[in-house]
């Protein structure tokens, strides 16, 4: 078996010396495919036909006029298709932000881009450009009932 050839070189994506074999950087490819994979949970509460209310505590249901026990756990993941959407779309189509800092989901998940749009001033274009982070839509791989601890 041929074995594979690292090169240090210097990556401008995570900006610092790392292990390229050819010109992909091993180490920004490994949190590629690690953020791609993963899946995370969150509480949401399901209103009509799309679930809202994300990040939702039982102690805050309700100031958002929930009742606790209508709270589920989402089981959510990046979707394949990242398309941005020209239109608003009919049916739910989640939206969620992934905050590079703490690198992970924050509560910021909408149904439709346009209301996650809605929570940067400049836009999101803007702060993915700052590196503040990174929107993408996201489905739901699970739902399931929601256990007080
Ligand atoms: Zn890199």
């Amino acid at each position: 078996m041929k074995e594979l050839e690292f090169r240090l070189d210097y990556c401008d994506k995570c900006m610092q010396m790392t292990n390229h074999i050819g010109n992909e950087c091993q180490k920004c490819k490994a949190k590629k495919k690690k953020t791609s994979q993963m899946e995370f949970e969150v509480t949401a509460v399901l209103n009509d036909d799309f679930y809202n209310h994300f990040g939702i505590h039982p102690s805050l249901a309700s100031l958002y006029g929930d009742k606790i026990k209508d709270i589920e756990t989402l089981i959510m993941k990046i979707s394949k298709d990242q398309t941005i959407p020209k239109t608003h779309m009919k049916e739910a189509d989640y939206w969620g932000w992934f905050n590079a800092e703490k690198n992970k989901f924050t509560m910021m998940i909408y149904a439709q881009r346009f209301l996650l749009e809605m929570c940067f001033s400049y836009g999101i274009k803007e702060a993915e450009d700052a590196g503040q982070g990174k929107a993408y839509r996201i489905e739901i791989v699970e739902t399931r009932d929601y256990k007080l601890e």
